[in-house]
């Protein structure tokens, strides 16, 4: 049976926030679709829940930390992306619930995007092919924290100064899914991942993949969601509309 094709992402929205779990997230689905969307002037900012300092078996965490956040940081730069923040929950244990919800809610409130992206959050990634846990938490808390952002009465501690509710956020779309519908052509900025992923050299080297190549994994999975969409190269992502009646 034919996958059924996927539908073109729209592109008339000016700002988006990407929160996902850990530094590499992005590349490994979403970075080449990221670099078109700056390279058409919009804003781009990333909010990594943790700071993936236990992502590498031979460097321990308070080494790693640092590590990581400087090559998410040029990686972030690699597509247009000049914006990087941390939340500091400790990577490998994150938990769904309200500490994490509040301190999302916080980052969407102050940057106020149309769109949010995050990672897979279903339970597999197609198959039985087991997501992460942390994956699976901040996804969860994502959809449910930029409904907080634009209540006034939930995490009304936050709204002092500037910080105002955002109800702004019209769809959370999720990178890697088993469920994607849509996606968007990144034929033209394919490469731009590629070197964004590169960037997280550290990381790929502490995984001890031996001959990974970064351009290879992620042309298998473009070329399948490019023949999906029509084009060469597409990323696909599950779309979670946030405004009612929609
Ligand atoms: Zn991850």
């Amino acid at each position: 049976m034919e996958p059924e094709p996927f539908k073109a992402l729209p592109e008339d929205w000016e700002r988006a926030l990407a929160i996902v779990a850990h530094p590499d997230d992005m590349e490994f689905g979403a970075a080449a679709a990221v670099a078109r969307w700056t390279g058409q002037g919009k804003s781009i900012a990333y909010c990594m829940v943790s700071s993936g300092e236990a992502g590498i078996d031979g460097m321990p965490p308070d080494e790693c930390r640092a590590v990581r956040e400087a090559e998410q940081i040029a990686s972030a730069n690699v597509v247009g992306v000049y914006q990087v923040d941390f939340l500091g929950f400790q990577d490998g244990i994150i938990e769904y619930g309200v500490p994490l919800r509040r301190a999302i809610a916080q980052v969407v409130r102050g940057y106020r995007p149309d769109i949010v992206i995050t990672g897979n959050f279903r339970d597999t990634w197609g198959g039985t092919n087991l997501n992460q846990a942390d994956h699976i938490a901040v996804g969860r808390a994502v959809v449910d924290a930029v409904r907080d952002a634009g209540n006034r009465w939930i995490f009304n501690e936050q709204l002092t100064g500037d910080l105002q509710p955002w109800g702004g956020v019209k769809a959370v779309w999720a990178f890697g899914s088993p469920g994607a519908t849509h996606a968007v052509d990144i034929t033209d900025t394919f490469d731009a991942g590629v070197e964004s992923l590169r960037a997280h050299a550290a990381y790929i080297e502490g995984l001890g993949w031996e001959n990974f190549d970064a351009r290879e994994f992620l042309e298998g999975f473009a070329r399948q969601g490019g023949q999906r969409l029509g084009v060469p190269f597409a990323a696909p992502f599950e779309v979670f509309p946030m405004g009612w009646g929609e």
